[in-house]
């Protein structure tokens, strides 16, 4: 494991006295507990958040001229959040769960301090007159915001290169994608510039980035995390996702973010579990004795990788050896999950995606021309070509004549995979799977055939269609050292069952960690 000290430069007397060394994990090795250790550190006044800010956006500017995570870094407003913790601490008030962490958004989160464009020439400029419910709860919990992370535009996408504005590089070799639709989110925390951050998971956007830039990905269940504020593309499986180094991490975050919201219909009433302390050794230990671990036999088919094959196998050998019982379950399925998703996801994004016409929402062209010209011109210069042919792909799946065929079809699929994950978790506890096929592919590899950058997802994309919780975590790097990952799947609203086995195997994989 590698790490850097910054050393930052005390700004008054009063913090002379403090430990100015902030450890900031180079690339993807980084320390255990960056979230949980910071927010420690800070409350018990060891660090200054802004030290630790300051720090934070050094480090954006040494590394994110190479990985062009950030589409905007919002230095002014994070200093200022900075000095907000900070000056809150001296006045003897207590500190919040995530005290002082530098923490990235996916720029398809509204923030009213910062641009917000789901990386969409459409909404470039667009500063939202309201923050998403995820933004006010990690700063009421004392998170220090330092930026807007890139994306595939509107999150369609697995490798960032659909961004309206430029491509993001994988943090450890710049020839390559960090996946996506979140690929700024999970490079930023694998190149040390966030402690976490925030990301959208509708079809695998936050699992298949983490897998290939080596961090964490969670994916919480639908509805457990509010979207009041998330730029909506499919609705019945967007969800807001969490990237970070390690899994007591995500549940931190996740502790902040979760929970009931009067401003999302959708939102679960379910109240946020105490997540983190069930991530005590003793209680992971316990769990993972005996831990029913469901291996798909679908998921282990045609077009995986053997590198990632075995390091999935390997990980699975170990849990057996830990105690954890392995059974063999099926999705039967499974394989017309893309297919469906492709179907349903299209369909939500082509009525979503109404709303940017010029008029109500968007950047305005060809108003000379009159209303229609208007709506074409500004339609047709806003959305990059991916995003078109996902509205065209959802309109002719929705128009009349082909919605039975198509819609209605793929929405029973939807139910019966949903059943095939129903039955499989009465014999597991948890599923296990690869997130990706591969390791990180290259930049414009896949970008001339859209069937194949669907494909990145295949082994994600199910759990959304079925709503379920699911986290990829990092389980060894191929012959190049590129990361590969491990997705663990579980029951709705099973997060505190399905983080403690993401636990357990982290601290079997990784026990530094
Ligand atoms: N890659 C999938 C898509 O393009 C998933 C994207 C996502 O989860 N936002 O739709």
């Amino acid at each position: 494991m590698v790490s850097v000290a910054v050393v930052v430069p005390g700004t008054s007397e009063r913090n002379a006295s403090c430990r100015r060394v902030v450890i900031i994990p180079v690339d993807v090795q980084a320390p255990s507990a960056r979230v949980t250790e910071i927010a420690r550190a800070v409350a018990s006044r060891q660090l200054r958040a802004a030290d630790v800010c300051r720090a934070a956006l050094g480090r954006i500017e040494q590394r994110d001229p190479g990985v062009r995570a950030f589409l905007h870094v919002s230095e002014a407003h994070a200093l200022a959040r900075a000095a907000q913790v900070d000056a809150a601490l001296d006045a003897g008030r207590a500190a919040g769960p995530l005290a002082g962490v530098p923490i990235a958004i996916k720029d398809n989160l509204c923030t009213r301090f910062a641009p917000t464009t789901a990386a969409s020439r459409a909404l470039d400029g667009f500063v939202p007159p309201y923050d998403a419910t995820v933004v006010v709860r990690l700063e009421a919990a004392g998170a220090v915001i330092v930026g807007k992370t890139n994306l595939d535009e509107f999150a369609m996408g697995s490798s960032t290169e659909n961004s309206g504005f430029f491509p993001t590089h994988h943090p450890l070799d710049a020839g390559r994608v960090p996946g996506g639709s979140s690929g700024g989110s999970a490079a930023a925390v694998a190149s040390g510039m966030a402690a976490a951050a925030l990301g959208s998971d509708t079809g695998g956007s936050v699992r298949q980035p983490a897998a290939f830039c080596g961090c964490v990905g969670l994916k919480p269940t639908y509805g457990r995390v509010s979207r009041y504020g998330l730029i909506a593309y499919g609705s019945s499986l967007d969800q807001v996702g969490i990237l970070a180094t390690n899994v007591p991490d995500a549940a931190r975050v996740l502790e902040v973010i979760a929970g009931p919201d009067p401003r999302d219909a959708t939102c679960s009433h379910h109240r946020p579990e105490a997540f983190s302390a069930a991530l005590e050794d003793d209680l992971v230990a316990r769990r993972m004795e005996g831990l029913r671990v469901g291996v798909p036999r679908e998921y282990f088919g045609d077009g995986l990788s053997e590198v990632v094959r075995r390091s999935v196998d390997a990980a699975i050998a170990k849990a057996r050896r830990a105690g954890a019982r392995v059974v063999d379950v099926s999705l039967p399925r499974a394989r017309h999950s893309v297919a469906a998703y492709y179907v349903i996801a299209t369909a939500e994004a082509s009525s979503n995606l109404a709303r940017y016409d010029g008029v109500h929402y968007g950047a305005r062209r060809g108003a000379a021309g009159g209303i229609e010209a208007l709506y074409c011109e500004s339609r047709g210069a806003g959305f990059g070509s991916e995003v078109q042919r996902r509205i065209m792909l959802g309109t002719f799946a929705l128009s009349a004549g082909y919605y039975d065929a198509y819609y209605a079809k793929a929405l029973r699929v939807r139910r019966l995979l949903r059943d095939d994950f129903t039955t499989a978790l009465r014999e597991a506890d948890v599923l296990i799977s690869p997130t990706t096929p591969t390791t990180a592919f290259r930049l414009g590899e896949k970008l001339s055939d859209p069937l194949s950058m669907y494909l990145a997802d295949v082994y994600t994309i199910a759990v959304n269609l079925a709503g379920l919780p699911a986290i990829s975590i990092p389980c060894g790097v191929d012959e190049a050292g590129l990361p590969i990952g491990l997705q663990l799947i579980g029951p709705a609203m099973g997060e505190s069952l399905l983080l403690q086995a993401a636990r357990g195997f982290e601290r079997m994989l990784a026990p530094t960690l």
